[in-house]
């Protein structure tokens, strides 16, 4: 059985600008390498691992994903075998030089390359059981580690401190973070969710499937072209913030979010004398494949 100490992370103040003071809930720094909601969203999960007669825990992700990052990393400290099925058959012959791949891989996580075509039946149940006729008795978690047990885990985010805030802002891929956030703010608290996906329009649905809630709005204009796609304005953007505040932030999900929520603040969205909590949720061990990809076409990199 593992035990999970219980973790309040620290509240950073950032500034206080137009009347609005902002903060930082440093969810980055829970574990070194199991980092921030990932490791809230594996919790419950690892858990209900360890009590069934699972031999591996199965995931899916992208070549530079957190999610298999932090699971393979879980699979390492909670010694649990990790196996994860990653998009893209490329990456099978160039994975020595992706960094999240060979760090995944240095933790013992298996992992199985597939096309992009074939990747599309991630959640489809035939494909599933292929799996689990290849890989045996498979606890499965879906791409991003989103389910139920993952929004329970985030419920834990908010905390005592938290209480004092107005808005709590955070980034968001599948949902499964701001579901959690959600659910367990206060009555007087609104959730500010950044889309770091470019077509968001599912979201408000699929949040609808853990939350019965409606405190929440999504802002959907700073994705910056989709996907970890990124430009030098975010880019210089988030230096200046390390510069400014000793915080490093990714360029996929809290620089995004960062970045936004500096706008509203400037552009006059937040009233005076409003307490805004912006969720730092990890996400630093993409930066040394983001920076990769920046060196070669010549660009600024991340400090
Ligand atoms: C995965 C991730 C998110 C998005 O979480 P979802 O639960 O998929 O919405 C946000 N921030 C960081 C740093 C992440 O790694």
């Amino acid at each position: 059985m593992i035990q999970f100490p219980e973790i309040n992370s620290k509240i950073q103040f950032l500034k206080k600008e137009k009347e609005v003071e902002l903060h930082l809930l440093r969810e980055d720094l829970i574990h070194p390498t199991i980092s921030g909601n990932k490791f809230r969203k594996l919790k419950y999960n690892l858990i209900e691992f360890t009590k069934g007669n699972y031999s591996a825990l199965l995931t899916f992700g992208g070549a530079y994903s957190n999610h298999i990052s932090a699971t393979a990393a879980a699979g390492k400290e909670f010694k649990i075998p990790t196996i994860g099925i990653i998009r893209g058959e490329e990456f099978e012959l160039k994975f020595p030089e992706n960094p999240t791949l060979k760090f995944a891989k240095n933790c013992g996580m298996k992992l199985k390359f597939i096309s992009r075509e074939q990747y599309k039946n991630k959640t489809n149940p035939d494909f599933l059981d292929q799996l689990k006729s290849e890989f045996g008795e498979i606890y499965i978690l879906p791409e991003g580690g989103t389910n139920h047990l993952a929004v329970e885990g985030c419920e834990e985010i908010l905390n005592q401190q938290t209480k004092e805030f107005d808005y709590i802002c955070c980034a968001v891929g599948t949902g499964g973070t701001i579901s959690g956030i959600i659910n367990s703010a206060k009555k007087h608290q609104k959730i500010i969710g950044f889309p770091a996906l470019k077509d968001s329009d599912f979201l408000n649905d699929e949040i609808k499937n853990w939350t019965g809630r409606s405190n929440f709005m999504l802002v959907s204009d700073y994705h910056f072209g989709g996907y970890a796609k990124v430009n030098p304005e975010l880019i210089d953007f988030i230096n200046e913030f390390k510069d400014q505040f000793d915080v490093t932030l990714d360029a996929v999900y809290t620089g995004k979010m960062m970045f936004g929520l500096d706008q509203l603040i400037k552009n006059g969205f937040f009233s005076s004398n409003t307490k805004v909590l912006a969720v730092h949720t990890g996400g630093i061990q993409g930066n040394e494949g983001m920076n990769q990809k920046l060196n070669k076409r010549n660009k600024t990199l991340i400090l």
